[in-house]
């Protein structure tokens, strides 16, 4: 379906990122892995991920914090894959704390990594989508780009920045044939939200077994988490022809938690 497509996915290493490259490439795209982590571990995921679904899969380590990094991961994508048709803005990080205690450091990183990346690699890579007559960025948001939740106010104003943006991109390439759009998950289990399990409970003052069932899955009226293979596949939707007239939409993939 995505055959001879080229796609861009930050911070893929792990969780989301690595869920949406698996099911991007058995749909026949290549892939030029991004993420931080163990170089050796990194390796294996892109060789296996290069040999169990047969399309190329290349890995750059810039650091979404970076601008130039970014700039460097653009022109590699265009370079070795030999184009770049598709673009997700995944790479995230979060912190959990009432806002009094919350470290400036982290809001910097959230607001650098989780909205300013995205600027960053969107800015660089229309012109080559525009050269080429054809694109699809993706943006992770979050069901915290639609609705808030307490504790969490650089991750939630990240999120929400990051809905302004793609609308913003949507509009303007509206006539390149090129679609912005971002996907709006609820709770999916990653090393993202196993992390902060224990600071809400501390946030809270609740167990840690209460802030899944009492934080984490009261939010959704599923009471299941969402998934990173349901995440890829719409991914790959997003991707397709059939997608052509989406633009500029908020998607949540929560299990009902913003319809409430
Ligand atoms: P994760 O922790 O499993 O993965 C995060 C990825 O980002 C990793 O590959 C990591 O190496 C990379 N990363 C972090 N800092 C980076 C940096 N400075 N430069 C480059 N890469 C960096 O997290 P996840 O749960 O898979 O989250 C992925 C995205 O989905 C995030 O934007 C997150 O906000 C969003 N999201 C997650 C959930 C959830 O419940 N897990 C829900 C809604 C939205």
């Amino acid at each position: 379906m995505l055959k001879n497509k080229n796609a861009v996915i930050t911070g893929s290493t792990s969780g989301i990122g690595l869920g949406l490259a698996e099911a991007l490439a058995h749909a026949g795209c290549n892939i030029m892995l991004n993420g931080l982590g163990d170089t050796t571990e990194i390796e294996q995921t892109r060789a296996s991920l290069e040999k169990r679904s047969g399309v190329k899969v290349l890995f750059n380590g810039a650091n979404m914090l970076k601008p130039e990094e970014i700039d460097g991961l653009i022109e590699q994508t265009e370079a070795d894959l030999g184009g770049l048709d598709i673009l997700i803005n995944n790479a995230g990080i979060q912190h959990v704390s009432p806002i009094e205690d919350f470290p400036p450091e982290k809001w910097q990183a959230i607001i650098g990594i989780n909205l300013s990346s995205a600027f960053f690699t969107t800015r660089a890579a229309v012109p080559k989508m525009k050269a080429r007559g054809w694109g699809r960025i993706i943006n992770l948001a979050s069901a915290h780009a639609l609705v808030a939740s307490p504790f969490k106010c650089a991750y939630v104003a990240a999120k929400h920045g990051i809905a302004g943006l793609t609308k913003t991109v949507a509009l303007e390439l509206a006539e390149h044939n090129i679609t912005a759009n971002a996907i709006c998950p609820g709770y999916v289990l990653t090393p993202l939200v196993e992390k902060q399990i224990p600071d809400t409970a501390k946030a809270r003052g609740i167990t840690e077994e209460e802030v899944k069932r009492d934080v984490l899955l009261a939010a959704q009226p599923t009471k299941e988490f969402a998934t990173t293979e349901q995440i890829g596949a719409l991914a790959v939707f997003l991707c397709s022809d059939a997608a052509e007239s989406m633009t500029g939409a908020m998607i949540p993939v929560d299990g009902g938690w913003t319809a409430q």
